[in-house]
């Protein structure tokens, strides 16, 4: 068994950004493609940020016991980790880096135990979360009320995680996020 990293954060916290930068900047990590029953949103492709299923097709690989974990993140929306997905990068040599909602991220560490580092990213309020998602400009108002009214409940979560993170300054959040991942993988 490898390692592998998990994030987690409520939406629009700036998840995603972070998870790029690090991308950029280390080699060892492959990023984990979730399955999802969700529609691609702006440039999204399959096989790149997720693979995107129907919810028939979705609903086949939970009973055929293809995921590590799923969650029905949003009413209707299902996301999960392929169990096919974790043995590909390992086979690749590679760290896992895995983005995945809050529960899924709890579900995660449970699994991997000491070969993961969980991280939580806290956006630095709720107005600023609901801000940022509003300047993404890639969601209808009320997919981020959704997410908006998730966050209260995921940020409650954050004690679980072996690490938090404010994303606050962009900069300084990945700066931050090094020195916790430069001292997981020196272990
Ligand atoms: P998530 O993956 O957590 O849903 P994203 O990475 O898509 O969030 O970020 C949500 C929006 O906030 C994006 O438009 C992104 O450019 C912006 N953003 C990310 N980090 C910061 C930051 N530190 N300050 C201001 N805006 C940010
Ligand atoms: P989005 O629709 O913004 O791409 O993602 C919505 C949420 O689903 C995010 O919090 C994202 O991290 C989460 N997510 C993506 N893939 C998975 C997965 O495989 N499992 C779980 N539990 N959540 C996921």
């Amino acid at each position: 068994m490898g390692k592998v990293v998990i994030f987690s954060a409520p939406s629009g916290s700036g998840k995603t950004t972070i998870v790029r930068a690090l991308l950029e900047r280390y080699d060892r990590f492959e990023f984990s493609i979730s399955a999802t029953s969700r529609a691609p949103r702006g440039a999204e492709q399959h096989g790149r940020e997720y693979y995107f299923l129907t919810q028939e097709e979705f609903r086949a690989r939970v009973a055929a016991d293809a995921f590590v974990e799923w969650e029905e993140v949003y009413a209707g929306c299902c996301y999960g980790t392929l169990r096919s997905e974790v043995e590909r990068i390992w086979n690749n040599g590679h760290v896992i880096l895995f983005d995945v909602d809050v529960m899924g991220g709890i579900h995660l560490k449970r699994i991997f135990g000491d070969d993961a580092c969980s991280i939580f990213i806290m956006p630095p309020s709720v107005e600023e979360l609901r801000r940022r998602l509003e300047g993404r400009g890639t969601d209808a108002p009320e997919v981020i009320e959704k997410r908006v009214a998730k966050a209260a409940f995921e940020i409650e979560q954050a004690p679980a995680f072996d690490h938090t993170v404010v994303n606050d300054d962009l900069a300084e959040a990945v700066e931050r996020t090094c020195e916790v991942l430069n001292e997981f993988l020196a272990r």
